[in-house]
């Protein structure tokens, strides 16, 4: 019976919303159908007060065995280092994120917060907060670039915001069941069966981004969100479009960009105004390109693109 303990740092509690909305498996699945002891849990835990630091105290002692440690949220080391302003159970939260990472076999960052810092750690980042083995694309974060969890691994990186539930619930089966050999990990330490494809791989808008249609509103039936509305699916690391959300739909297939808040990156070009669902551009050819594809081999595909787009790509053909 694996023992889960789950924490949050500097968080919106946005992956945990998401991981109770799994579904395949579910969070409820993990406990009746695999065998996790979830030891406690922001959400559902219920030991309170001195009881929770007695359940911290006995996995750090090693006591209660600690097999897979998840953090969702920044590490928040300010004010000067001390951590002092993300307070848990009598110590600053670091602290106690510290300990238990060094007794659990596995380490998992859920969301872009525990991953890279995500959005609290722009700048001017005032609460000195990190990932926990990033910031941003660097690599270090707060447990540092050595680090190893017992089982030999790094800390497992699932990030997005919020991360994908069946990403999470997936992740933990396979560790929690002797399987972690079958997750490999990408350079971001992020398991490739996730991450390797892009938000664009299964897009329903793909012929439209090859004929260069685009859509120029939200929810639109037809056109690629990539021309003007600053998709980043064509270099965006996530499976989006290949276990869907809801199990229903995605972002792009709503008719919304992706936003590519899987990268550490993200939130792109500081949010600064005008920057958000609009494709910025330097004479006419989008900054960003899709992965691989540079300016010059852009510009020749368009080109032929436009020439070749037949008249059904103006057609409003989707179902959505
Ligand atoms: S909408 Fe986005 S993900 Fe879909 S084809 Fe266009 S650029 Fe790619
Ligand atoms: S579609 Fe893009 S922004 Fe939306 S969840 Fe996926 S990777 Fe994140």
């Amino acid at each position: 019976m694996p023992n889960v303990l789950w924490l949050q740092g500097g968080a919106c509690s946005g992956n945990t919303m998401s991981f109770l909305n799994a579904e395949e498996p579910s969070a409820v699945d993990l406990v009746t159908d695999f065998g996790f002891n979830i030891l406690w849990h922001p959400s559902l835990g219920m030991e309170l007060g001195e009881n929770l630091q007695a359940l911290l105290r006995a996995c750090v002692s090693g006591e209660i065995p600690l097999d897979v440690f998840v953090f969702e949220g920044t590490v928040v080391n300010a004010p000067n280092g001390t951590g002092n302003w993300n307070r848990f159970a009598g110590r600053p939260m670091k602290d106690w994120v510290r300990d238990l990472a060094n007794v659990a076999q596995f380490v998992v960052a859920v969301g872009d917060c525990a991953t890279w810092g995500g959005i609290p750690a722009n700048a001017p980042n005032p609460t000195d907060s990190t990932g926990l083995q990033f910031l941003k694309r660097e690599h270090g974060g707060y447990l540092g670039s050595d680090f190893k969890a017992k089982s030999g691994l790094p800390v497992i990186n699932i990030p997005g915001c919020p991360a994908h539930p069946d990403w999470v619930t997936q992740v933990l089966v396979a560790v929690a069941t002797g399987r972690a050999e079958d997750l490999s990990l990408d350079d971001l330490q992020r398991p490739r069966t996730f991450f390797s494809s892009f938000t664009q791989t299964g897009c329903t808008r793909n012929m439209h981004f090859a004929y260069k249609v685009s859509a120029t509103e939200f929810g639109q039936r037809k056109g690629c969100l990539f021309y003007d509305l600053g998709c980043r699916g064509p270099m965006t690391h996530s499976p989006c479009n290949r276990i869907l959300w809801n199990r229903q739909s995605s972002k792009t297939r709503a008719g919304m960009p992706c936003l590519g808040c899987t990268e550490p990156e993200f939130p792109f070009f500081d949010l600064a105004p005008g920057t958000v669902f609009k494709t910025q551009t330097v004479m006419g050819v989008p900054k960003d390109l899709p992965e691989g594809v540079d300016k010059t081999g852009y510009i020749k595909l368009t080109a032929a693109a436009k020439t070749a787009a037949p008249a059904w790509a103006e057609e409003d053909i989707f179902v959505v």
